[in-house]
């Protein structure tokens, strides 16, 4: 249950919280977290969508495409939509910021769904409203699809300081938006030493992603003539996947200037003496993109639905039906995209293809439970690229198709690779994200 303290707290106005007894304060903190409804109550059936990225978009557009009578309601705290597919292409100059940059009122409009440009600051399940700081929103179906958030406090503890030091110095830009636009200008400016990249241990978002933002850096360092190194640091015994793909571009493409740590699980951070220590080694370096370990958005902590281990803790990943992607705990909110619990049999990856995927899922699922019908839910799919090379332009490709298995009840994926990086996959790459942005956008 949300409270007014929890809601000002979250609102990001902490400090107007301790003054609650006064009364001008309060006037203050109330302008800024309204206990009202922001909306009247749904006349039909409404479904709050939070969270518009490659999941929660795709939601919102397949819904009013299986029943444009349903009301659905985009909230997303973003004022635009920035992609990290491409960004790290982007990063290396093969595309502009336009290309992953797209506007959230047009599908709106299009496809006839409200989109709200508000954070969520808090989520009452039973009774089934969502707060946003303008108002409280009610909802028959609610669907979560906020994406992940850093776990820096696996790396640093309670120490907030160093947590921000590493945030703001060495930005992850895992998740999109001014950190990319930070790490862009670090890798442009970046003059000699070792550059260096982690890999998060667990799951995390796009598994191949610092694999191919290695050479995406190491094609800027190789075309601005940089003495540096690209150091990738990686708990795992070997890439993957695409780890031949990887391997030989790491050796052939960016032979000395790439160089790939396994079993570097790390032990310690230090982002002010710039120290990494690993079971590796320990690492000092001149610049660095230290990528932390990662858990669900915010939204599924703030609405209990996070999945526990058999002792009782968090596995920091929703908890959901890995076919209907309903929440466990609650048959009226939907989970969807990277937020989904990796373990209990849903060998699902986070990513882009697959949040796209499953939203579709979801849409058919929700319109099913609406309309009475029997739910079907079909598999969703996962296709990623990744560019190894710069000049001239080569890819590599990863899809994977899943069955479930009825009888084991496990769901088994069919994953086909191709390690051999050609201009004709580079081409592909863009061709599917045109695809992509096409299927949430116009
Ligand atoms: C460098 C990089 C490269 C990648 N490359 C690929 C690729 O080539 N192919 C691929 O398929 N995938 C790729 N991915 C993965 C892909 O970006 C994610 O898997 C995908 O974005 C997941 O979709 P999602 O909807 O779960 O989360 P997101 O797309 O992150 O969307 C979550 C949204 O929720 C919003 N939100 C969060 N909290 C709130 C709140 N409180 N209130 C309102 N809104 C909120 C966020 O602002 C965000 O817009 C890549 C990722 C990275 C980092």
């Amino acid at each position: 249950m949300v409270t007014r303290r929890d809601l000002i707290k979250s609102a990001g106005v902490g400090a107007l919280a301790i003054g609650l007894s006064s009364k001008p304060v309060l006037a203050a903190a109330e302008r800024v977290v309204k206990m009202e409804a922001m909306l009247p109550p749904p006349k039909g059936n409404r479904v709050v969508v939070c969270g518009g990225g490659w999941g929660g978009l795709t939601v919102a557009k397949y819904l009013k495409k299986e029943d444009p009578n349903i009301e659905v309601i985009l909230i997303e705290k973003r004022p635009n939509f920035f992609s990290c597919p491409i960004s790290n292409e982007w990063l290396a100059d093969m595309v502009s910021l336009d290309f992953i940059s797209h506007d959230y009122n047009q599908p709106a409009a299009k496809y006839g769904y409200r989109f709200i440009n508000q954070a969520v600051i808090g989520i009452d399940r039973e009774k089934k409203r969502v707060y946003t700081p303008n108002g409280y929103i009610e909802y028959n179906y609610l669907v979560l699809a906020p994406g992940i958030r850093y776990n820096y406090a696996a790396w640093f503890k309670d120490d907030k300081e160093l947590a921000r030091i590493a945030k703001t110095k060495y930005p992850a830009a895992f998740i999109p938006g001014s950190e990319h636009l930070a790490l862009k200008r670090k890798i442009n400016e970046f003059e000699e030493g070792d550059f260096i990249i982690t890999v998060p241990p667990g799951a995390y978002r796009c598994p191949p992603a610092p694999y191919e933002r290695a050479c995406m850096i190491a094609e800027v360092f190789k075309r601005n003539k940089v003495k540096g190194r690209v150091i990738v640091l990686d708990p795992k015994g070997d890439i993957a996947p695409k780890g031949p793909g990887f391997r030989t571009a790491f050796e052939q493409v960016y032979l000395g200037i790439i160089e790939y740590v396994p079993n570097a699980t790390i032990k310690e951070v230090d982002p002010v003496k710039k120290v990494i220590k690993t079971t590796a080694g320990d690492f000092k370096f001149a610049d660095a993109n230290l990528v932390p370990p990662q858990q669900a958005g915010e939204l599924v902590w703030m609405a209990d639905l996070i999945a526990k281990n058999p002792e009782g803790a968090p596995t920091g990943w929703a908890d959901q039906d890995p076919l209907t992607f309903q929440a466990k705990a609650d048959p009226n909110v939907f989970l969807v995209g990277d937020v989904i619990s990796p373990a209990l049999g849903t060998p699902y990856p986070k990513s882009g293809h697959m949040a796209n995927s499953q939203g579709k899922v979801v849409a058919k699922v929700i319109a099913s439970r609406i309309a009475g019908k029997p739910i079907k839910p079909g598999m969703p799919e996962n296709v990623c690229y990744s560019m190894v090379n710069g000049t001239p332009q080569e890819a590599i490709v990863i899809s994977v198709t899943y069955r479930h298995d009825e009888k084991e009840n496990k769901i088994l994926p069919s994953p086909r690779t191709i390690n051999e990086r050609s201009q004709a996959l580079a081409k592909a790459t863009y061709e599917w994200a045109r695809a992509m942005y096409k299927d949430m956008f116009s």
